[in-house]
């Protein structure tokens, strides 16, 4: 049978720190996934559960369709659209035993098998109210495996910089988005009191991301949008002041792109009036200013004070702890400060049985979703073929990488393999880049709620409220 059982259900049979084996002695091996991202969730819905007894623990509930993240904040889609919960995956689990537990991992203890998990008090995330059924904080158990499949992600880097963690506001999960949005709206609403010139008004009606990846890029691009197109419609004099920058440490905006799109990227942001800033890196940052340090020629650099209301901080991401822990214990892994070191199987270097997908896996690729998802389709065949030790190595296959820039332009380079199918940039691509993304959400519900989201769009304006 199957069955989905809470880490409630679990934590109420030990009454202090006990060892859980998910379904003892039905002669199947116990796998467990940690995550419900891009590759837990991708494994949960490939494993055959007629062959192993699956656990998957994750604290959050959801999956998160993360490429149209940055589309959320400014309503260009509901955030309800992009998420899918963990149940909806795990009830077409009909074949075997398939168990989820609301939890943290906070220790794998690889020396005997199990996994430490901590019960996880959720906060909604459309919503101040913690959820009704919380459980108690301290509640904690050990599962026991036979398979670990490490999908944690990874979490966004601050690099240490001051101020980030306490004033910046990070694109995520799905509850980032709508702090953007309500400090935004605050924003908007405490300028539009203030007399035009005043200094106060300017700064809060500055927005400024930091990282010029694809998702600092396509955030930038919403945000700009939205001013563009509702904003200026009721709002005129405020949409005409807000000034939206965007700072990056290289030379250049989205990196992983040929020459050409990123010369593009950058007209068109420009065009739309958002101020790039190149070769600048942020040092740090203040509650109203940050300050930026721009490379004026090779010896000489020039040290800059910009004042915001709003900041959205996208400089990529770190290890979680419990991924730096375990490195920290297993020779193997000294030094690696990106993730765990997998081999061509995805094993984690070092332990016998622990596999590692996604962002927190070193396997020298690029931190993607689409990396993730091929990891966990190889690494669900070899277990379903019962091919664990024998299989053939991963290889992954690049279909390129595509990127909205704001006013329904988009870029994009699709390929297949090292073969160039597509490159270009502009409205075309804008709805190629629809299409695809549109094909590659995971679940139906998900897909249709984007479509309609996508068509009210055409039709009305944005829903942009606290
Ligand atoms: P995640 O998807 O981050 O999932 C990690 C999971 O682990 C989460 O469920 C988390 O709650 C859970 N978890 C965390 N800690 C623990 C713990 N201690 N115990 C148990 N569970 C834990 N990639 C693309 O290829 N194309 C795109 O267009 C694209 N757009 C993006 C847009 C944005 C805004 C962002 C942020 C990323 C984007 N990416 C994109 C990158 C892509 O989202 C990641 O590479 C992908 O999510 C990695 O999958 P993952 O499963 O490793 O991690
Ligand atoms: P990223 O690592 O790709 O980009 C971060 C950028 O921030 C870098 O260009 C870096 O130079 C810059 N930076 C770092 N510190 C800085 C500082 N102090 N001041 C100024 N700039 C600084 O991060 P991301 O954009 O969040 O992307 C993370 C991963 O997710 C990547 O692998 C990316 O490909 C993937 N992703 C893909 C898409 C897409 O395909 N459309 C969208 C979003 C994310």
């Amino acid at each position: 049978s199957s069955g989905i059982s809470s880490f409630k259900t679990a934590a109420k049979k030990s009454t202090t720190q006990a060892t859980l084996s998910s379904y003892s002695n039905n002669g199947k091996k116990n796998v467990v996934i940690l995550g419900s991202g891009w590759g837990g969730i991708s494994f949960l819905q490939h494993i055959d559960e007629s062959k192993y007894n699956v656990t998957l623990i994750s604290p959050r509930p959801h999956f998160l369709f993360t490429p149209l993240l940055p589309s959320t904040p400014v309503g260009t889609v509901d955030e309800k659209s992009i998420i899918e919960p963990v149940v909806n995956f795990a009830v077409k689990k009909t074949k075997g035993n398939v168990s989820y537990y609301e939890a943290q991992a906070t220790k794998i203890n690889h020396a005997e098998n199990t996994v430490t998990i901590k019960s996880f008090s959720h906060v909604n995330p459309f919503g101040a109210s913690k959820n009704p059924e919380s459980i108690k904080k301290n509640d904690s158990a050990d599962i026991k495996y036979d398979y670990l499949i490490s999908a944690v992600g990874a979490e966004p880097n601050t690099f240490g910089i001051p101020g980030v963690e306490k004033h910046g506001m990070f694109l995520k999960e799905i509850e980032h988005s709508p702090k953007i949005r309500k400090q935004f709206i605050e924003n908007i609403e405490r300028a539009n009191l203030l007399p035009k010139g005043d200094p106060e008004r300017k700064r809060l009606l500055t927005l400024v991301v930091v990282g010029g990846g694809p998702t600092g890029v396509e955030t930038a691009g919403e945000l700009q949008d939205y001013v563009d197109q509702d904003l200026k419609k009721y709002l005129p004099s405020i949409a005409e002041e807000v000034q939206i920058h965007l700072i990056e440490a290289l030379p250049v905006i989205l990196n992983m792109f040929e020459s050409k799109l990123t010369s593009y990227a950058q007209k068109v942001l420009e065009q739309t009036s958002i101020k790039l800033h190149l070769k600048t890196a942020v040092s740090e940052v203040k509650e109203t200013y940050l300050v930026a340090k721009t490379k004026v020629s090779d010896t000489e650099s020039k040290l800059e004070e910009i004042p915001y209301g709003t900041l959205i901080w996208a400089t990529g991401n770190k290890p979680r702890s419990i991924v730096t822990d375990l490195i920290k214990e297993i020779p193997e892994q000294e030094g690696s400060r990106r993730g765990l070191l997998v081999d061509e199987h995805l094993k984690v270097k070092g332990l016998n049985n622990v596999y590692a997908i996604g962002d927190n896996a070193v396997a020298g690729l690029a931190p993607t979703a689409q990396v993730a998802h091929q990891e966990a389709e190889y690494l669900t065949k070899v277990f379903n073929k019962n091919q664990i030790g024998s299989a053939k190595p991963f290889k992954y296959l690049h279909y390129g990488a595509l990127a909205y820039l704001g006013a329904e332009k988009a870029i994009a380079n699709i390929t297949y393999g090292k073969r160039q199918l597509y490159t270009g940039g502009g409205l075309i691509t804008f709805y190629i880049w629809r299409l695809l993304y549109l094909s590659m959400i995971i679940s139906w519900r998900s897909r249709f709620k984007v479509m309609s989201d996508w068509f009210k769009l055409a039709l009305f304006k944005r829903d942009f409220f606290k």
